[in-house]
Parts: C-alpha cells; structure tokens; sequence
C-alpha cells in the first residue's frame, strides 16, 4: 500500500524546517573541526541529532566538511544531497521578518534557507521518516548527505568525493521540479593586468550576479557621464559619482540580464586607456555569447548557448582584474572553449587564471530512473512539462546518476537568495508528496512496480 502523509507529518516538518532556519549558518571564520564557522557546524549536529531520533545512522566527517545519515538495507546507494549553508541575508532592515527567525503567514514560511536548501532538504528528510514510520522494506541504502559549503567553493563535496563511497543514484532537492537532466560547465575565471594612477574601480560582486547597478567616483566623472549619455547608457550623476544601471539575474542567465559594469565600461572606456577596460569593451562589450572572443556562437542542441558574465572589475594602483563567469554548452569540450578565451587574452598583454572549475553533468533522460521520477512529478501535479536543462550547478555533479528534482514547483517564484525568501505551504506539501512516493518507488520492496 501506497505511503500516507498524515497532518502530524505536514505540520512537523514545518516546524523542522523552521528549527533549522534559526541557525545563521552563513559562512564564516573558520574553527577547529568547523572549518566554515560554528552557525554551520551547530545546524549540522543538530540535523543529524534529528537523523538519529528517527531511526538513521550518522556519521559526522572528523574534520567537519559534511555529515550523513543513512536507513535502508541493499548494495545500492541512494543519494540525497543537501546543503546546510546558506547566503547572507544581506540587508536585514529590508526583510519583513527577520531572516533567522521563521515566519508563516499570507501561506508562506518566510526565512533564509526556507527555499534554499534548508526546506528542500527537511521536506525530502520527512519523506523518508514516512516510509521509515510506516514499516516499508528498504531494497537500497537511502543516504541524505549534508554539504555545508555549498554556496561558496563546494569544499565540503570535493572532500565528501576523495573519501566517501559515491552514488549509485540520486536526487538533489535543491532547483525546481520537474528535473533538471543537464547542467553546463562552470567556469570562473580572473584575468589579471596592470594597476593605474589614473582610473580608480571597484564594481560588481560575487561571480554568479550578473550587476544590476554600480556606482563609482571618477577623477573624470563628466566626460564619463557624456561619454555613456552618447551612447544611449542610463546613468546618473552626482558630484564625481556616477551610478550606472542595468538588470541583475544569475550568471547561469546572463544573456537575459543588462550588466551594469559593462555599461559603465563602455563609457570609461572612451575616457581613459587602460588596457583591462579596454579589453573587456572591445571582445565582449554588451554581448553575454561573447560571440568577438569565440569567432561565432558556441552552443549545443542540449543546453544552448555559452554564456559570459563579467561579475567584478577591479583597479587600483597596483594591480587590475576582472571576474569572469562563463556557463558551457555540455556536449563542447572544455579545451576546445578555453583556448580562444585566453588566447585572447594573451593578445591584450594580459594574464587569464582559472578560479574555478565544475564540470557539466548529462544524463539520459529515457532511463528508468529518470521517467520514473517524472511520472511521479506528473502523477501529483497533472504537469507533463519536460525536463529541462540549466546553466546553474547543483550538488549534482558531484556524483554519478545525480538530478536536481525539486523542490520548488516552476510555476512559482524563485526566492533564494532574495530578501524576504520563502517558500508556499502548498509548494511544501506537494513536495513532500513527490518525494514520498519518489523514494518509495525508488527505495523499497513495496513500490518496485
Ligand atoms: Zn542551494
């Protein structure tokens, strides 16, 4: 007999979802055997206490990078990936309620981690404890595992994959349903060149925003101003300051933003030489397929095009830099990309270095495995919509077999990362019905059809 999800269940996980909000679990200074902080580390010992209290075995890594917990019986491991990390909740005066401190009401639960991953992953826990609850036979080993740096360099799973067993399958709750079945390459890149005594910038942010908005004080702000006024650039300027506008999405959708940085270069660059601003305007200018770098569009059939964000740019006396982001076509290989971009760069006089690097993920989406979590999306929400691809990077590329699944449904808002992020208490229960008959159909004796 099918899995029931009683009110209890619903109201519980809720209530573990809101316990877990409370921790602030932002990356910060490192401690002995915590090595991103202790707001993380607490949320880890405290989810896996929760673990324990329902019946799995947990390990804790000595060295406190990751924490897993594990039921079931069989050969087969079946993955959950989690993380506990969250970002920082930036402006805290702008959020309605605080962000530490879960809220319900207009049927959301509103808090930092609510949607990302803190809810997804308490959601996909309380799926198991269901079949775990009601006596289901378990025909593979169900492991959650518990990153803790996943907003930052991916530590935790890069140390998770040196020393632990992998996947055989699995999930990741942590981007939207249905699934995603292929994830582009990642690449950030610094490029690195001279300093000057003239020009003066420091603009931009992390390496996946594309900027929305920057402002800067320039020795020669007028010229500047007009310089971006002819060229039809929207900026506005007060004193020597000049603050220059565009649209900020993800880096993963850089080609559907307007990036303030580069908007702001363009005018620079008619003002001042230096060889960086230069560079930048000249081989990508307003143009996120950097189609003048690449000699053409570089694209697949699976995932579309290559896509180029220039995320920070950097000039100060000593030196100069400028913050790459690019996300790859799966199915072109990563040397093949590559060599045009730091040739180019070579050309300018100027040094390109690689920051970091995620390889692309591509599964068959005609496998069991893959239509069987559709069909189970499908049967619950009457959506027969297509999985689709993406240019953002979840924990799914760290293993074998892995797609993100959930736990966000795709016709509602994204909120993570945003001020005031929630998650709708319908979305929740839906979610947990996916996952529960997900792993069911999965994981045991019972569901094997
Ligand atoms: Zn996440």
């Amino acid at each position: 007999m099918k899995p029931i999800i009683s009110e209890e269940t619903r109201s519980d996980c809720i209530e573990l979802i809101a316990n877990l909000v409370k921790f602030p679990s932002v990356n910060q200074e490192a401690l002995d055997n915590a090595p991103f902080g202790k707001a993380i580390d607490d949320a880890l010992t405290y989810i896996l206490a929760f673990c324990e209290e329902i019946g799995m075995k947990t390990y804790k890594d000595h060295m406190g990078y990751y924490g897993f917990a594990e039921y079931g019986r069989g050969e087969d491991l079946f993955v959950v990936l989690c993380h506990l990390d969250v970002v920082p909740a930036d402006d805290e005066k702008k959020w309605t309620s605080p962000p530490f401190k879960a809220v319900i009401r207009d049927g959301n639960i509103y808090g930092r981690g609510t949607a990302d991953d803190k809810g997804p992953s308490c959601i996909a826990l309380y799926a198991l404890k269901t079949l775990i609850d009601q006596g289901y036979t378990f025909t593979k080993r169900v492991r959650f595992v518990f990153g803790t740096d996943e907003e930052s360099l991916w530590r935790d799973m890069k140390r998770y994959v040196e020393i632990e067993e992998p996947a055989t399958m699995g999930i990741v709750p942590d981007s939207s349903f249905p699934l995603t079945y292929a994830e582009k390459k990642l690449l950030n890149v610094i490029i690195k060149g001279p300093g000057s005594d003239q020009l003066a910038l420091d603009c931009g942010g992390a390496f996946n925003v594309v900027p929305g908005e920057v402002t800067s004080s320039l020795t020669q702000a007028e010229e500047v101003y007009q310089a971006l006024l002819s060229q039809g650039i929207t900026a506005d300027k007060s004193g020597n300051e000049i603050t220059v506008y565009g649209k900020s999405v993800h880096s993963a959708k850089a080609d559907k933003g307007d990036n303030a940085v580069m908007n702001l270069l363009a005018g620079i660059d008619k003002v001042y030489d230096h060889p960086l601003v230069h560079y930048l305007v000249e081989n990508i200018g307003h143009d996120p397929l950097a189609v003048a770098i690449f000699k053409g569009q570089m694209k697949d059939d699976v995932t579309g095009n290559l896509t180029l964000n220039v995320a920070k740019v950097i000039i100060n006396e000593s030196y100069s830099e400028a913050h790459l982001d690019l996300r790859m076509p799966v199915k072109l290989t990563k040397d093949f990309l590559v060599k045009p971009l730091y040739d180019s760069i070579e050309r300018a006089g100027l040094v390109g270095e690689e920051y970091d690097y995620l390889d692309s993920i591509y599964i068959d989406k005609d496998s069991d495995f893959i239509q069987k979590l559709l069909d189970v999306y499908r049967n619950h929400t009457g959506d027969m919509s297509e999985p689709v691809t993406s240019g953002g990077a979840t924990f799914a590329r760290t293993m074998p077999n892995c797609v993100a699944y959930g736990a966000k449904l795709p016709d509602l808002p994204s909120t993570e990362h945003q001020i005031d992020e929630h998650m709708s208490l319908s979305n929740i229960n839906l979610a947990l019905d996916i996952y529960t008959e997900a792993l069911y159909r999965l994981t045991t004796v019972e569901g094997i059809d």
